[in-house]
């Protein structure tokens, strides 16, 4: 299988926010090819434009210039007419908070997609849907409004929302982050379950590591810019206030304590640390292994 086999292609992918001084260059000028039956990661730090990134990806957000292909459709060529249809049938979306319509039960928020697109059997999507919350473990919740679920089950009803269509591709931006880290483990391990036995193509924002080594790809997200970190993980170390792993070779925040150097995700932390320098050092820092001069 090649990359040209399915899922993306991105040539120049560019968003700018806004305009003249102000203007925020969300995401610069990135071309980048996932490729079918892929699993990818993209992490990198709070506000470097990894949903930006991923909203243009799944169709959601137009890019200020470049383009995007899925498989040999150019969607960024795509009128408001035709990009929702190619959305629904292919894409499934994952997000951080959810996104369920609270006033309908877990089965019909599941079933929603579904009647965005022509279906030639609803019997059949009833069924789909059945198997999908059978298989999530969600059966007993059927009837729920979305208050009465747990995080936990919430996300799995998300996560069958977005199957209900049986898309090729999903897209999950920070599918854990308002998990526990037990239901975000599984929730993380349903969606590499997608990968490896029906072979999706899935591409998630996060910053949960427990995937990282069974990623195909680490795509490292920084001012906009996109790098792959998969072939270089001896360069990873974590912010030793917020534990989060980040690229010391490209850090912008860094301090030198007592010999030794530490690398932060944000200035946030940075001045955590700056506060409380002997909280903090014994957690994480560099040891050997610097990039040289
Ligand atoms: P991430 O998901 O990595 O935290 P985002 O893609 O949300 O980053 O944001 C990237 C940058 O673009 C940030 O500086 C953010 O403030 C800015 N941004 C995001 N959405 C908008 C918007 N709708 N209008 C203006 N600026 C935005
Ligand atoms: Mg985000």
């Amino acid at each position: 299988m090649t990359e040209q086999d399915g899922a993306f292609r991105t040539e120049g992918l560019t968003k700018t926010y806004g305009s003249g001084p102000t203007a925020v260059h969300a995401v610069s000028d990135v071309s980048l090819a996932i490729g079918q039956g892929q699993l990818v990661l993209i992490m990198g730090p709070s506000g470097s434009g990894k949903t930006t990134l991923l909203s243009m990806l799944g169709g959601l957000l137009k890019p200020t210039s470049g383009r995007i292909f899925l498989d040999d459709l150019e969607i960024t060529s795509l009128n408001e007419g035709q990009l929702p249809k190619v959305r629904a049938q292919r894409i499934g979306f994952i997000f951080q908070a959810f996104n369920l319509l609270s006033s309908l039960s877990a089965e019909e928020n599941i079933l929603f997609p579904a009647s965005l697109v022509k279906q030639p059997r609803p019997a059949e999507t009833g069924q789909r849907a059945q198997r999908l919350m059978e298989r999530l473990g969600i059966r007993q919740r059927a009837r729920h409004l979305p208050r009465d679920l747990s995080g936990g089950e919430k996300q799995r009803v998300a996560i069958a929302r977005a199957l209900i269509n049986n898309p090729d591709i999903i897209l999950a931006d920070e599918p854990t982050g308002n998990l526990d880290t037990r239901s975000g483990h599984e929730v993380m391990m349903i969606l590499y379950d997608l990968v490896k036995d029906e072979g999706k193509t899935v591409v998630i924002v996060t910053h949960n590591q427990v995937l990282a080594d069974m990623a195909d790809r680490v795509l490292w997200i920084e001012d906009g810019r996109v790098r792959d970190r998969k072939d270089e993980m001896h360069s990873w170390t974590n912010d030793p206030v917020c534990g989060m792993q980040i690229d010391q070779w490209t850090a912008t925040f860094f301090r030198s304590h007592e010999g030794k150097r530490y690398v932060f995700c944000s200035k946030r932390c940075q001045e955590r640390f700056d506060a409380e320098p002997a909280r903090y050092a014994s957690l994480g820092s560099i040891q050997g292994n610097i990039r040289p001069a």
